[in-house]
C-alpha cells in the first residue's frame, strides 16, 4: 500500500501503524508533526500509537512468537533476515535521506551509516542458525545439556540521534535470537522506522514478527510498552534519566532489561602521538552528528607539551567546519536535532563559560539568513577545562569539545575515569606498550587506541557504569535476548537427588 497517500497541507504523511503485518489507523493514539530541524517547520505527518495499539501490537508480536516464527527452524528466519538486508542495501540511499531530513544529520555522514547498516542484518542472519547450548558430562545416571531459547516479545525503544543505526543494532540480534518485536521509535525522528516496516513485509515477514508503533515515551507508546505485562524484554537506548524511570516502571512485571545511554567519552592525546592523525579524530569526534552521539569524544583530554598547539589547531579547525543545510552535500555539520537540544547546548555554553572554561571558538546560534529558522549552532571549543567543572561531567549532547590539560600518565586515567559514564575512550601515542597500559586502566566499554569511533557488527558495544547494561553487537548482543534453558535427564531410571553425590 501507498503509505503517503493523504498527504495534506503539503505534508507527507504517514497515516498508519504497522501491527500484525497490516497497516492500521492507530485506536487512542492520534497523528503528530515531525519537524525538519534545518527549517524549523514540519515536513511530515505521522500516525503515533496509544495505550490500545500497543496492546495489540504486543497481542500481534506473541501471536507471532507463538505461531509461524517460533516454529520456524533458524536457517529459514536466516533466509528471510537476508532478503530483508538486501532489501535494506538497495533502500539505503533513500533511507539515508529521509533520515536527514528527520534527524538533522549531514547526508554525507547518514549515507556512510545507513549505508552500512545491512552488514549488522547479514552478519546476524548469519547467526540464526547457529544458536545452540552444550551437552554438561555428569557421571552416567544423567544426561544434561542446555538449549538457548528467544527470550520471547522485545520492546525496542529507539532515540533520535541515530534511529536506524540503533534499530539495526536491536533487531538484528533480537530476530536471529528467534524474538518478535515491537519497535517504537523517538517521537522526533518516526519516519524511517515505518519505511523500514515496509521492507519487512516486502521480505515476506510473517506477520506480528516486527511491529513498528511511533509514539511518545512518557505517558505515551514506550511506557505502555514497559509496563505491559506481555513484553519480556526492554532494549532501551536512550538517556540515563529515561532509563531509570524505566527500571521503576518496569520492575513490577520483572522483564529483562538492556540500556545503551549516555557518555563522556575521554579522547587523550599523549605528547608522542602522531599529531596530525589525532587532531584528524579528536576534531571530527567532537563535532560529527552535530555533537548527538554518546560516542563522541567530548573530553579532549591532552597532555601539557602539546596543550597549546592542540588549543589553537581545535579554534582553527573549528572555524573551517562547514555547517549548513542536510542535504547539501558540501554540508559538515547540520542542525540540532531539536529546538530544544540547541537550547540545552546554549546554556552549557553560558554554563562553561560562568565555571571559568576559555571560550576559544563557536558558542552561538547560527543566525545568517538561510539557516535562521533551523537549530543551527557553531561548532564550540572550550579550552582551560577542569574535569570537575559541569562542562565536563554532563552530556551535552551538542558540538562543544572540552580540552583539558594533563601530566602524565596517572593523571590521564583518573581524568578519564573521572565522570559517571564509562562508554568509549580514545588514546592517542606512538608508545605501543603505554596504549596497552592505558587502555587497560580505563573503565569504559570500548577503547579506541590510534583511532576513534571504529564499530562494526561483530565488535560488542556498550557501557560500564552509568552508561549502561548489557552489550550490543558481536556474539554478547545476542545474549541478552536469549534465555538459557537446562535439561535433566535420568538415564538409570532412578530418582536423582539433588543432594546425592
Ligand atoms: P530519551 O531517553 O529522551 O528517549 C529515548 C527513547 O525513549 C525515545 O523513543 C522516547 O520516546 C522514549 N522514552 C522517553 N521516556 C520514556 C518512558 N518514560 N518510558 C518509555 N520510553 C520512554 O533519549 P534521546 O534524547 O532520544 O536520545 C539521546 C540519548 O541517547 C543520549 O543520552 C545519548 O547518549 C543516548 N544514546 C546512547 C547510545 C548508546 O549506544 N549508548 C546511542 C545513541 C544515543
Amino acid at each position: 500500500m501507498n503509505m503517503n497517500s493523504g498527504a495534506q497541507a503539503g505534508l507527507r504523511h504517514y497515516p498508519h501503524l504497522y501491527i500484525g503485518g497490516d497497516w492500521v489507523e492507530p485506536i487512542d493514539g492520534g497523528h503528530l508533526d515531525s519537524i525538519d530541524p534545518a527549517t524549523g517547520k514540519a515536513w511530515t505527518r505521522v500516525a503515533y500509537g496509544g495505550r490500545k495499539d500497543i496492546d495489540r501490537a504486543v497481542a500481534a508480536a506473541r501471536e507471532a512468537l507463538e505461531g509461524p516464527w517460533g516454529r520456524m527452524a533458524g536457517h529459514e528466519r536466516a533466509a528471510l533476515l537476508r532478503k530483508f538486508a538486501e532489501i535494506y542495501q538497495r533502500k539505503a540511499p533513500q533511507l539515508a535521506e529521509l533520515e536527514s531530513r528527520d534527524s538533522g544529520r549531514a547526508l554525507r555522514e547518514t549515507r556512510a551509516d545507513v549505508g552500512a547498516h545491512a552488514n549488522w542484518y547479514f552478519w546476524f542472519a548469519s547467526l540464526c542458525d547457529k544458536i545452540w547450548g552444550h551437552s554438561i558430562p555428569m557421571d552416567n545416571s544423567v544426561h544434561v545439556f542446555t538449549s538457548r531459547l528467544p527470550v520471547g516479545v522485545v520492546g525496542a525503544i529507539t532515540p533520535w540521534n541515530a534511529p536506524m543505526l540503533t534499530t539495526a543494532w536491536k533487531l538484528g540480534p533480537a530476530l536471529a535470537a528467534g524474538c518478535t518485536v515491537v519497535l517504537k521509535p523517538a517521537e522526533l525522528t518516526p519516519v524511517t522506522a515505518l519505511e523500514l516496516a515496509r521492507m519487512f513485509e516486502e521480505a515476506g515477514f510473517p506477520a506480528g514478527v516486527v511491529n513498528v508503533v511511533p509514539g511518545y515515551g512518557k505517558d505515551g507508546a514506550g511506557e505502555y510498552l514497559v509496563e505491559h505485562p506481555a513484553v519480556d524484554k526492554i532494549s532501551f537506548t536512550g538517556e540515563g534519566a529515561t532509563a531509570r524511570t524505566i527500571l521503576k516502571s518496569g520492575a513490577d512485571t520483572l522483564k529483562r532489561f538492556s540500556f545503551e545511554l549516555g557518555g563522556k567519552a575521554p579522547h587523550i592525546i599523549f605528547a608522542d602521538a602522531d599529531l596530525e592523525n589525532a587532531l584528524n579524530a579528536t576534531t571530527s569526534s567532537a563535532w560529527a552528528v552535530c555533537g548527538q552521539s554518546c560516542a563522541l569524544g567530548s573530553r579532549v583530554l591532552v597532555e601539557r607539551p602539546i596543550y597549546e598547539r592542540v588549543v589553537e589547531a581545535f579554534a582553527e579547525r573549528a572555524s573551517k567546519v562547514r555547517v549548513g543545510m542536510p542535504l547539501d552535500e558540501a554540508t559538515h555539520m547540520g542542525p540540532q536535532a531539536s529546538a530544544e537540544q540547541l537550547n540545552k547546548t546554549l546554556t552549557y555554553v553560558a554554563l562553561g563559560q560562568s565555571e571559568g572554561a576559555e571560550l576559544v571558538a563557536g558558542g552561538q546560534r547560527l543566525t545568517l539568513e538561510a539557516l535562521a529558522d533551523g537549530f543551527f549552532v557553531q561548532p564550540t571549543v572550550f579550552a582551560g577545562v577542569r574535569n570537575e567543572m559541569r562542562l565536563a561531567q554532563e552530556e551535552i549532547f551538542g558540538p562543544v569539545a572540552s580540552i583539558i590539560p594533563f601530566e602524565g600518565e596517572d593523571e590521564a586515567v583518573a581524568t578519564a575515569n573521572g565522570t559517571a559514564y564509562g562508554l568509549t575512550a580514545g588514546l592517542w601515542t606512538q608508545d605501543i606498550g603505554r596504549g596497552h597500559r592505558v587502555a587497560a586502566r580505563i573503565r569504559a566499554g570500548i577503547v579506541w587506541v590510534n583511532t576513534y569511533r571504529y564499530i562494526r557488527w561483530t565488535t560488542p558495544y556498550g557501557g560500564f557504569k552509568a552508561s549502561g547494561w548489557g552489550r550490543e553487537n558481536g556474539l554478547e548482543a545476542l545474549d541478552s535476548y536469549l534465555e538459557t534453558r537446562t535439561t535433566v535427564i535420568s538415564t538409570s531410571g532412578q530418582f536423582a537427588d539433588a543432594y546425592a553425590n
